[in-house]
């Protein structure tokens, strides 16, 4: 994927999050309390609520951005720098580029966590060249269970 690939295809909050739904539920919305497919999405906060039993689900529960308040867009450009990265890319040099590519100020503490985590999945995989084998790898769906 290129450069231009990823913003035509990640650019927005909005395609994150579909990537999401579709990677979590393949085969479109099941309630994960009552099993029943219709729901609501409520994307500010990257929710889908269930039309029956008023659950609501998230995206990105149990995932390395599980309760994040970093947006998406923000996310998804540091795992595709990280993932096409020649040489290793440090904490400091992820928060400069992603402040150089409108992604804001983001606090050192902030861009040390979003690195820390992705440098996690990266290491366990050995090799991880696509989204997809990110999104779909043990460590990024189940971070909050360890
Ligand atoms: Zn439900």
């Amino acid at each position: 994927m290129t450069r231009r690939e990823f913003e035509e295809h990640f650019g927005t909050e909005e395609q994150c999050q579909k990537y999401l739904f579709n990677k979590k539920w393949a085969d479109g919305f099941i309630c994960p309390k009552c099993e029943q497919t219709e729901c609501f999405n409520i994307s500010s906060r990257n929710l889908y609520q269930c039309k029956l039993c008023n659950h609501q689900a998230s995206v990105t529960a149990g995932t390395i951005m599980d309760k994040t308040r970093t947006p998406l867009t923000c996310w998804f450009l540091a795992i595709f720098l990280m993932i096409n990265a020649k040489v290793k890319i440090t904490t400091k040099y992820l928060k400069t580029i992603l402040n150089q590519n409108g992604m804001g100020d983001r606090s050192y503490n902030t861009v040390w966590t979003i690195h820390h985590r992705i440098q996690t999945i990266l290491k366990e995989k050995g090799t991880i060249s696509t989204f997809d084998e990110f999104f779909e790898s043990e460590g990024f769906r189940t971070w909050r269970s360890k």
